[in-house]
């Protein structure tokens, strides 16, 4: 496991420590004045297991003492997820807590080996899969262990005729993609996490992958699961519908881990599209661009995949990649009477050219006031779409608070729910870059992901980051949800009884009650403490 480990253990996304370009930095030295001073930062340590000897003694027995690890190097790897405040705390800064130990099963018997032990010892379990999560969902609590799937990595079965497949949990997107595509199918999950994900996390947080559009979301993808919990092992999901009582598929789909650790996952899978077309486009204006993208999905012609980015996020994707000549381009637009360029990005993926001609002509039939910019611009964001993360490195490398948050709402709140929590992110800096896209339509609304950056606080890095996200997530309280798709973790649990009621906690808490009686499974994770 000493591999898993270096990589974990390079909790940010690549192994060399990358850099900014020089013009990036010159750009964003005007743009927000960023300096070349910051907060010192310092390798995390780990203080000494806590675990009892005779729970060592028990999970060694479970699942092979070189698969139960209490070294340093393996519970630091698995300390926290890929948040901001989570990469902050690798580099010394803020605070978190190191598990006690790391479990490694090897298969559904030996989670639910593992689990029912834990109960027993009175250890606390946290479902461990590719550690993306960026609310705090992996984070470690009291006298943890964490639970790491990564040995749960098989493609258990495939039914070609009714297009299943059964996945163990800790398989990543891209072996799982390719384990399928020697079927000629696919799942067509591509979250920009894609790399390092699992199918059991995207299962265990209701994922939206870049496609979701065409494909769905991970939930619509979900046909069954099975679960070990403290009680014992469930199934659920046996047929592609059904009207058996409210369905407990989706008790599991979102649970995070504090319901029980999904051991195997039966997806819907497609066949693997074998033409491809990204385009580029201009809309001119934010609500102009909304109700472009509405459009789209409530007449239902909307590519498998539909982004929408704000002046901002056009103007700085602009600006930094250089490569589509900016100023030209600004002239052209200009020239057609665009003031407020926001970029759209629509891809159709099909079986053939004629199936792709067809899907992209009822879109384009349906596509009012968007400027066509090509197939360059369309291209660029597909190559360039799993980059996020690592800019956000180099970000983070050269001074600079840079994360992510999102929601979604109706199409009729849409342009409050933006302007609020853009409000809110600007006046929680002095002079930051707040940018917005829609990531995901559907016919009643859309989600909002925002991206903020701005110098990193000298004094109190993470209380800097602390403070403007819990501004944003008051914005959104009673306009939108709080996650669309990062889900709840600990981050946003004390958001969640305003958007379910008291009433609903009482009934997650009930289902918890039953499934995990002494709350050992991800405890403070989706019900807040
Ligand atoms: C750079 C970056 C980009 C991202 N982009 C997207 C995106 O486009 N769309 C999106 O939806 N999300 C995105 N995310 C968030 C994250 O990747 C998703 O939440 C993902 O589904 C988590 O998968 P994972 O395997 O890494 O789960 P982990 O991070 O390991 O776990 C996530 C949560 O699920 C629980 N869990 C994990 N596995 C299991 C299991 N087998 N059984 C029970 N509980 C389990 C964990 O305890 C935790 O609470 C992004 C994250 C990063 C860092």
């Amino acid at each position: 496991m000493a591999n898993r480990t270096d990589q974990l253990l390079r909790s940010a996304w690549t192994s060399e420590p990358p850099q900014l370009p020089p013009h990036a930095v010159r750009w964003l030295r005007q743009e927000t004045g960023l300096t070349d001073s910051w907060t010192p930062t310092r390798a995390l340590t780990a203080p000494p297991s806590e675990l009892p000897e005779k729970a060592r003694e028990v999970l060694a027995g479970i699942v092979g003492a070189e698969h139960m690890l209490t070294d340093e190097r393996s519970r630091l790897g698995r300390t926290g997820g890929l948040s901001y405040l989570d990469l902050l705390a690798h580099k010394g800064i803020g605070s978190v807590s190191v598990p006690d130990a790391v479990v490694l099963p090897a298969d559904p018997a030996e989670v639910a080996a593992v689990v029912k032990a834990c109960a027993e010892l009175g250890l606390s379990i946290v479902p461990f899969g590719g550690g993306t999560s960026v609310v705090g969902g992996v984070q470690a609590s009291e006298r943890s262990v964490i639970v790491d799937l990564a040995r749960l990595d098989r493609l258990v079965l495939v039914d070609e005729v009714s297009r299943l497949a059964v996945f163990q949990a800790g398989v990543r997107a891209p072996d799982a993609e390719k384990a399928l595509a020697e079927y000629g199918l696919t799942l067509g999950h591509v979250p920009q996490s894609f790399e390092r994900a699992t199918i059991g996390g995207f299962a265990a947080t209701r994922s939206a992958g870049q496609a979701s559009s065409g494909y769905g979301r991970f939930e619509d993808m979900v046909e069954g699961v099975r679960v070990a919990t403290p009680r014992g092992e469930a199934r659920f999901g046996v047929a592609p519908a059904s009207a058996a009582g409210p369905d407990l598929r989706h008790l599991m789909i979102g649970s995070e881990g504090a319901f029980g650790v999904i051991t195997e996952v039966t997806v819907r899978v497609r066949p693997l599209p074998k033409v491809r077309r990204y385009e580029g486009f201009v809309v001119d204006g934010c609500e102009r661009g909304a109700d472009v993208v509405r459009k789209l999905a409530q007449d239902r012609v909307l590519a498998d995949v539909t982004r929408l980015s704000d002046v901002d996020e056009t103007r700085v994707s602009f600006a930094l990649t250089g490569g589509l000549k900016a100023a030209g381009l600004k002239a052209y637009l200009k020239a057609r009477g665009v003031r407020e360029p926001c970029m759209l990005i629509l891809g159709w993926e099909a079986q053939d050219k004629t199936e792709l001609a067809m899907r992209r002509a009822a879109t384009l039939r349906k596509l009012r006031g968007a400027i066509r910019l090509g197939r360059v611009l369309g291209e660029a964001w597909r190559h360039g779409r799993f980059n996020g993360p690592r800019q956000r490195d180099a970000l983070m490398n050269a001074g600079v608070c840079v994360e992510t948050l999102e929601t979604a709402t109706h199409w009729s709140q849409l342009t409050e729910l933006c302007t609020k929590v853009r409000q809110a992110l600007t006046d929680s800096f002095e002079r930051p870059i707040v940018m917005c896209h829609i990531s995901h339509a559907y016919e009643t609304g859309a989600s909002l992901y925002f991206t903020v950056i701005a110098p990193r606080s000298l004094e109190d890095p993470a209380g800097q980051w602390k403070r403007a996200k819990a501004a944003a997530c008051d914005a959104i309280a009673g306009l939108g949800t709080i996650s669309h798709h990062h889900a709840v973790g600990v981050d946003h649990a004390p958001y969640l009884p305003a958007e379910i009621g008291d009433l609903g906690v009482e009934v997650l808490a009930a289902v918890k009650n039953t499934l995990d009686p002494s709350g050992i499974l991800n405890p403070g994770k989706l019900i807040a403490p």
